[in-house]
C-alpha cells in the first residue's frame, strides 16, 4: 500500500477561519491516523490578495494547534519547493501549461476585458446573485499561426482549459460518493494567468500530483470544479488522487458561516478566551462523528480516532454554546500552572488590589466557560459594589433584614478577635457560633456572605472570600452591613 500523503494549502489571503483549520486538521488525522506524511503547501499565486502577515498566522497556527507538518517550505522533503510563487518563478507551471496546449487540451485566449464583459451571465447561489464569465471558445478557433503572431506582437493572454461541451463527467468522491456533472457545465477556466501565474485551479492538480498527495482534502465548494480537475490529470496521464471534500460549515442562522461574523478565525476565538485544545477538538466534529458517544478527544486522540469514512455529508452548525461548553471542560480538566497562565491576565484586569489571585483563580476554575468570564465572577474583590438589603432576604434560607442584623452583630466580636483569617479557622469559628445558636446554617452564612460580598451569587463561600480579602476589609464590609441594615430597620 502506497503511504497516505495529505496536504494543506492555504492561501495567504487573510485570518485563520474555522473552515481553513478544519481543513488543516483533516487532512493532518487522515494521514496521520495511518502514518502517513502531512505536507504544508503556500498557495499565493493571487499576488492581489496577498496579506501581509498570513504567513505568519499560518505557521503559528500550525504551531499552536499541533498540526506539525512532515513536508513544508521549512522542511523540505524532496518535492519542494512548497510555495507555489517559487515554483512558478522555476516556470514549472509554463512547462506543464504548454504540454496541455501540445495536446490540444488548452489553448491561448487573447479576449480583452470589453469582449469578456459581453459573455457575463448572472446565477443564483443562495442568496446571493452572482456574475460569472462563461466563455464560448472564440480563441480555440485561431490557427496556429494566428496564436503565434499574436504571441509575437506581445499581445497579452490567458491559457484556458479545452472542455468538452457535451456529455458527462463522473467522479468518486469518498464523502460524497460518485458526482456526475453535465459537460456544458464545465466552463474553460483560465489556466494560467497574464501575470503568468497558474489559477489555482491549474496549481492545485500539478503540485498535487509532482507532490504525491494521495488525498485530496478541502472544503466541498470544490466539488464542482473537481471534474475540470480530474480532466488535467487524465490529459496528463496521471492517476487521480482520492478525494476527502468536507462539508460546509454554517452559523446558528444555518448561513455559510461568513468571515465577518467575530467567531469566525482561530485567532479570533483564542482572543475570546478559548483554548487550543478545546478549539480543536470542537473543530474535529464539525462534520465528523466518533463511533462512540464521547465527545472529548485530545489531538492524540483524534489521530487514533479518526476515520474519514465516518464524515457527514450534511452541513455542520458552528455552535457557540456548544464550543462554550468544550472550553469549560478543558479549563476544568486542566492543570494548575498552565490554568494560572491563561487566568491570571484576566484576573489582573479586574483586582487591583494586592490578594493572592491564585486564590481567586481557584475559585472561579469550575464556573467558567471561556476566560473572558472571569470578570463578571470576580469584580467584588477589589471594592465592596453597592447592593440592596433586600439581598438579606432569601425565603429557602429563612434569612431576613431583622434576622441578618442580629447574626451580624453577634458575629462581629468573634471575628475582630481572631487573627486567623485562614478558610479553616473561620469555618471551625462561624460553625460552632451556628452550633452554639441552634440556627441553620444559611441563617448564618448567607447574610456573612452577602456582607462581604455584596453579590448574590459568588464563586467560594463567605469563608474563602474573607480568606483572600483579609481581616480588615473583612470587618469593614461586616460594619457596613451592620450600618445599612440598621438604617433601613430605623427608617
Ligand atoms: N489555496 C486554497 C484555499 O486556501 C486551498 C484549497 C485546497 O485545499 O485545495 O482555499
Amino acid at each position: 500500500m502506497t503511504k497516505i500523503r495529505t496536504r494543506f494549502a492555504p492561501s495567504p489571503t487573510g485570518r485563520m477561519h474555522v473552515g481553513n483549520l478544519r481543513t488543516a486538521l483533516y487532512a493532518y488525522l487522515i494521514a496521520k491516523h495511518e502514518q502517513g506524511d502531512f505536507i504544508l503547501r503556500i498557495e499565493d499565486t493571487d499576488q492581489e490578495r496577498f496579506y501581509e502577515g498570513a504567513l505568519d498566522i499560518i505557521y503559528r497556527t500550525l504551531e499552536k494547534t499541533g498540526l506539525v507538518h512532515d513536508e513544508g517550505p521549512d522542511k523540505d522533503g524532496g518535492v519542494g519547493p512548497y510555495v507555489q510563487s517559487e515554483r512558478q518563478a522555476q516556470g514549472l507551471y509554463l512547462k506543464y501549461v504548454k504540454q496541455l496546449i501540445d495536446k490540444g487540451e488548452a489553448y491561448y485566449c487573447f479576449c480583452d476585458k470589453e469582449r469578456l464583459e459581453t459573455l457575463k451571465s448572472s446565477f443564483t447561489d443562495g442568496e446571493e446573485s452572482k456574475e460569472i464569465i462563461v466563455y464560448d471558445k472564440h480563441c480555440l478557433s485561431l490557427s496556429k499561426e494566428e496564436v503565434e503572431a499574436k504571441l509575437a506582437k506581445g499581445m497579452p493572454y490567458v491559457v484556458r482549459q479545452n472542455n468538452p461541451t457535451e456529455g458527462s463527467t463522473t467522479f468518486h468522491d469518498e464523502i460524497y460518493g460518485d458526482i456526475s456533472v453535465d459537460n456544458s457545465e464545465l466552463d474553460d477556466m483560465i489556466l494560467m494567468k497574464s501575470d503568468g501565474y497558474p489559477t489555482y485551479n491549474f496549481a492545485n492538480v500539478v503540485d498535487d500530483h509532482l507532490m504525491g498527495i494521495t488525498h485530496i482534502v478541502r472544503g466541498n465548494e470544490y466539488i464542482s470544479s473537481t471534474p475540470k480537475y480530474n480532466r488535467l490529470y487524465d490529459a496528463f496521464g496521471w492517476d487521480v488522487p482520492k478525494y476527502v471534500h468536507c462539508p460546509l460549515i454554517t452559523d446558528e442562522n444555518h448561513k455559510k458561516l461568513a468571515k465577518r461574523s467575530g467567531h469566525a478565525s482561530f485567532e479570533d476565538l483564542l482572543d475570546q478566551g478559548f483554548v487550543t485544545e478545546a478549539i480543536i477538538n470542537y473543530v474535529s466534529l464539525l462534520g465528523w462523528s466518533p463511533e462512540s458517544d464521547e465527545e472529548i478527544f485530545s489531538l492524540e486522540q483524534l489521530v487514533i480516532e479518526f476515520d474519514y469514512t465516518r464524515m457527514s455529508k450534511s452541513p455542520s452548525v458552528f455552535d457557540i454554546p456548544k464550543l462554550k461548553w468544550m472550553n469549560g471542560e478543558y479549563i476544568k480538566a486542566m492543570d494548575n500552572d498552565r490554568y494560572y497562565e491563561f487566568a491570571l491576565p484576566y484576573i489582573k484586569k479586574v483586582v487591583k488590589k494586592d490578594l493572592d489571585l491564585k486564590k481567586i483563580a481557584d475559585l472561579v476554575k469550575t464556573r467558567i466557560e471561556i476566560f473572558t468570564e472571569i470578570a463578571e465572577h470576580i469584580d467584588f474583590f477589589d471594592e465592596l459594589p453597592e447592593y440592596n438589603t433586600a439581598m438579606y432576604t432569601h425565603k429557602k434560607m429563612k434569612t431576613n433584614s431583622e434576622n441578618s442584623l442580629e447574626i451580624l452583630k453577634e458575629m462581629l466580636p468573634i471575628l475582630e478577635k481572631t487573627d486567623d483569617y485562614s478558610v479553616d479557622g473561620l469555618h471551625d469559628m462561624i460553625m460552632e457560633f451556628i452550633a452554639n445558636k441552634e440556627i441553620k446554617n444559611g441563617q448564618g452564612l448567607w447574610p456573612l456572605r452577602t456582607a462581604v460580598s455584596g453579590k448574590q451569587s459568588t464563586p467560594g463561600g463567605a469563608f474563602e472570600i474573607m480568606d483572600i480579602i483579609g481581616k480588615e476589609e473583612s470587618l469593614s464590609r461586616i460594619r457596613k452591613a451592620i450600618n445599612l441594615l440598621e438604617g433601613e430597620l430605623t427608617e
